[in-house]
């Protein structure tokens, strides 16, 4: 579950490749520093720079051909001030080691997504998000930041000392510079029932509105060629933890995709298995501790497009989105994901401003994905979404501008901390509307 880095015959070079291979890079140097001090020597002493987390960004957000940062060697829990129930940590840590390391402190992450292999500072980048509609993304329990510019520079904003400038860090893209510790706002360990289940994709739109208001969490994935989704909600409960059996998502995904080159050319047997199969699916009841149970594993690799949209546009576009995948293409057989986001301020949230209703569509890592710009991401513009950061699109600054009422003050903020543009690579040129010398 980890993108990698792998020496090349020259040693001092080293190729780069993300999660789903999708995205690769071949750096000047890949530095993975243990103090400050070589963290700054190797910002101030890099020609161009990207910080790479756990590489699970879909979007060319890491590449460079010059330095690639990474802040492994970093990571760890400085301190817990039980009394604000917060946390001081190095920023490159890693989400399922900060949440066991917490659980010892009686804390626990509000919410997570769907996978916690990310690094801390790598998931608050892209704003990295879980269901529910009381719950914001994980960028907004950031109260504190710490972070070297391009220059050298050490910088601490808190939401005490400099609310606006956190709001500017809390979803930055490894655009104001390097950062090296974070502060969380963390709440008492808490366990959750979760409750899993099939149902019938109408009955479930029908109904999620008022779901989402009744669960703490509250999601569903659509099985493509089915007409049937799986339904998974998480409450708040003080009940004891029972047993788990272990996870089937990669094999039903595997089954769906034999199924998938089986019946390829014949639809309606497609409809007529998989309706049966995802009806047929055991439905989990298991209680646990929160981190344990919202984190799942993901091996299958895939690549993805998401967009957080309006509510009240939502249904409308899933509809056609299922209509688009359904006539057109007869290759998809990873489930279309639906969660539920509640609003906040960082300033390059796609939450900000208000809560948003997300659909995520996969292709698996060796299927063609291009369709997904051409057939998928216009509906999502014309219901009024914005992008995942970390995910497929192909929005450059004319469109963010439009998006974001904030866009322009964080181009200004970005241009005085980085006047060189040393932290800019191809792709982020494009976000910012910054030329790209290579
Ligand atoms: C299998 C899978 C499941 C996923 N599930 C979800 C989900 O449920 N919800 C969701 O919202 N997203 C999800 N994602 C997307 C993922 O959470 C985001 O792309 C996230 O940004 C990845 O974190 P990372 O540590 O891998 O960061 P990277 O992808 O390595 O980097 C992301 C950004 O953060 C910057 N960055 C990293 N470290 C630093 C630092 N120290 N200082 C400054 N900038 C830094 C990078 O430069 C880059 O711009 C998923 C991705 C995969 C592959």
């Amino acid at each position: 579950m980890e993108s990698s880095v792998t020496a090349s015959r020259d040693a001092t070079r080293s190729e780069w490749r993300n999660w789903s291979g999708h995205q690769g890079a071949d750096p000047d140097a890949f530095a993975q520093p243990e103090t400050l001090e070589a963290l700054r020597d190797g910002v101030v002493n890099a020609r161009r720079l990207r910080v790479v987390g756990a590489g699970h960004s879909f979007t060319p957000l890491v590449p460079t051909g010059g330095t690639l940062i990474n802040l492994d060697r970093m990571g760890g829990v400085r301190s817990v001030d039980p009394e604000s129930q917060s946390a001081w940590v190095g920023a490159g840590s890693r989400l399922r080691d900060l949440s066991p390391a917490f659980h010892e402190q009686g804390l626990a992450f509000p919410n997570l997504g769907d996978i916690d292999v990310q690094s801390l500072a790598g998931a608050i980048g892209t704003a990295t998000h879980g269901t529910g509609r009381e719950l914001p993304c994980l960028s907004a329990a950031i109260t504190g930041v710490r972070l070297l510019t391009a220059g050298g520079e050490d910088l601490e904003w808190t939401r005490e000392r400099d609310p606006e400038r956190l709001q500017a860090a809390q979803v930055s893209l490894g655009a104001l510079g390097v950062i090296h510790e974070l502060r969380v706002a963390l709440r008492p360990n808490y366990r959750l029932h979760r409750r899993t289940w099939a149902e019938r994709l109408d009955s479930i739109i029908a109904d999620a509105a008022a779901r989402w208001e009744r669960h703490r969490n509250f999601e569903f994935f659509y099985i493509p060629f089915s007409g049937w989704g799986m339904c998974i909600a998480h409450d708040e409960t003080t009940a004891a933890p029972t047993e788990r059996a272990p996870s089937t998502d990669d094999e039903d995904l595997m089954k769906a995709k034999r199924l998938r080159d089986l019946t390829r050319w014949c639809t309606p047997l497609r409809r007529a298995i998989l309706s049966r199969v995802v009806r047929g699916v055991t439905p989990e009841d298991v209680v646990g501790d929160s981190w344990r149970l919202l984190a799942s594993e993901r091996n299958v690799r895939f690549n993805e497009m998401e967009y957080h949209l309006p509510p009240e546009n939502a249904v409308d576009a899933l509809r056609e989105v299922i209509d688009v995948v359904e006539r057109e293409r007869r290759d998809v057989f990873f489930p279309i994901e639906v969660r539920q986001t509640a609003g906040d301020d960082a300033w390059l949230s796609p939450f900000n401003g208000g809560r948003r209703i997300s659909i995520a569509v996969h292709t698996h890592a060796r299927d063609e994905d291009d369709w997904l710009f051409r057939r998928v991401e216009p509906i999502f513009r014309r219901a009024g979404g914005r992008p995942h950061w970390g995910k497929l699109h192909s929005l450059g600054a004319p469109e963010l501008a439009e998006l974001y009422p904030e866009f322009e003050r964080f181009l200004a903020l970005r241009r005085e901390l980085d006047p060189t543009n040393k932290l800019v690579n191809a792709h982020t040129a494009r976000l910012w509307g910054e030329p790209h010398h290579g």
